[in-house]
């Protein structure tokens, strides 16, 4: 197979008798070595004491227990972490929209495929609640092995070769995707730009890759990556110190 083709643009029409996906449970792992408060979730609160029985002339007043603030703890499904697998050197977050009412990783691989590609293209994809449930965070299958992706021809092909490609199932020319996508793009970009040290300004849409000739990822979602998403990273790597 020719490899220009191979790796050649990804924003495809999807056959509509295509299958949703499955709803399945994903493992969540506890990052360390990140200060991710944009991914953070509330710690556990510590389970309460049990009561015990005493003689009411026994009862005097208990000593207040010492409460601790939990930590936020950075938690993120286990199948971002590619465990085994040494990372690639990603230089930019690449986003994208599927220009398709309808999309899952699923959906978008069996499309690539019959295109003659390798596999999925994007190495994540944020269903919209038609094919998946909507804001799920799809890891696609050449994330897990560090892959190049196929998703952004450019004519020395560099936003493919080291660009994490992030499709967002949906058509957004005019309006923005969900609440819950954008809640989801946001965690994503927010993990893989710390994790792998991308600077806010280096989370592009497809359109902004030099050499392409595509309104990908829609104007509305465009905007919002240049006007909320990055912003918003910016002001969290400088709390983290990147
Ligand atoms: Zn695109």
């Amino acid at each position: 197979m020719n490899p220009i083709a191979r790796r050649a643009l990804a924003c495809v029409a999807v056959p509509a008798a295509a299958l949703a996906a499955g709803c399945q449970h994903q493992p969540r792992v506890v990052i360390r070595d990140l200060p991710v408060d944009a991914i953070a979730e509330a710690a556990p609160r510590p389970a309460a004491a049990r009561p015990t029985r005493t003689r009411p002339e026994e009862r005097k007043p208990a000593p207040a227990p010492r409460r601790r603030k939990p930590r936020p703890r950075a938690v993120v499904p286990a199948a971002w972490l590619h465990q085994g697998v040494l990372p690639r050197p990603w230089r930019w977050i690449v986003i994208h929209h599927s220009a398709t009412d309808r999309g899952s990783a699923e959906i978008f691989d069996r499309a690539h495929r019959a295109r003659g590609w390798d596999e999925l293209g994007y190495h994540f994809v944020i269903d919209n609640g038609n094919g998946g449930r909507d804001g799920k965070i799809e890891v696609g299958s050449r994330w897990t092995k560090q892959k190049w992706g196929a998703h952004c021809k450019t004519p020395d092909n560099a936003y493919n070769d080291y660009g994490i490609g992030v499709c967002v199932v949906g058509r957004y020319t005019d309006r923005l995707p969900s609440a819950d996508q954008l809640g989801s793009l946001q965690k994503l970009v927010t993990y893989l730009s710390l994790k792998y040290d991308i600077a806010a300004t280096a989370v592009i849409g497809h359109r902004d890759a030099p050499g392409t000739a595509t309104e990908c990822p829609g104007d509305a979602l465009h905007a919002y990556i240049h006007k909320a998403l990055r912003p918003r990273l910016a002001a969290v790597r400088r709390k983290a110190g990147q």
